[in-house]
């Protein structure tokens, strides 16, 4: 009887170490859908150690003061704030968005896939294909090995026709500087002849996961 408990206890245990992203991840998902309940559940909590929360609160003043005026400036505190102008909240989370490395890709596929409709190419690329893509260029320049600034680039110029996805991959990434250099010129009037077998090593591997992911 007594092994029986312990290896329940046990098999509990490895469960929840097995699986505790998930479950971490559906507690949350149930919080976050009922309020009611987890606020409920934080007053009994202070209720029943009201006395060392307390006490706590007196011995460690700064400690608090501190703590409240650092949540009050984050975004959770102030949109708990009903008095806080949800406008100039919302204005926040998108500019922390558009300057977060999967902000800053979105916008420029935005904007690719834009230029492409204009020019009446067929795009298929989505923001995998651009993970993949800067993940094979190491997320660097490939003219200049910057690591900042990268743009995405028509490796053959779009301006001569050539889509994103021209002959399955004609996806480049160049600082702004290079891109801006390299303008409208065909590879072989950019790059080196090293440069281009490099581009050619970096198609093949991703015309090989791509044909992976179908
Ligand atoms: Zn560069």
């Amino acid at each position: 009887m007594k092994n029986d408990k312990i290896r329940l206890k046990e098999y509990r245990k490895n469960y929840y170490l097995k699986n505790k992203e998930k479950i971490i991840k559906k507690c949350r998902q149930y919080t976050l859908s009922h309020p009611d309940i987890r606020r409920k559940a934080n007053r009994n909590f202070y209720i029943r150690h009201k006395d060392k929360i307390l006490q706590y609160r007196k011995e460690h003043k700064e400690q608090v003061k501190f703590n409240t005026k650092k949540y009050k400036k984050s975004l959770k505190g102030k949109l708990s704030n009903k008095k806080y102008n949800h406008s100039i909240y919302r204005k926040e989370v998108i500019k922390r968005y558009n300057t977060s490395p999967r902000g800053i890709i979105v916008n420029r596929l935005k904007v690719l896939r834009r230029n492409e409709r204009k020019r009446k190419l067929d795009v298929k690329i989505d923001i995998d294909d651009i993970n993949k893509t800067l993940e094979l260029y190491k997320h660097k320049c490939f003219n200049c090995n910057a690591k900042t600034r990268l743009e995405i680039d028509h490796y053959y110029p779009i301006s001569k026709g050539y889509g994103i996805m021209y002959s399955g991959f004609n996806i480049g990434i160049l600082c702004r500087k290079c891109n801006a250099e390299k303008n409208n010129k065909l590879p072989e009037e950019f790059y080196s002849k090293d440069k281009i077998e490099e581009f050619k090593r970096i198609k093949e591997k991703f015309l090989f996961w791509k044909k992976e992911q179908s």
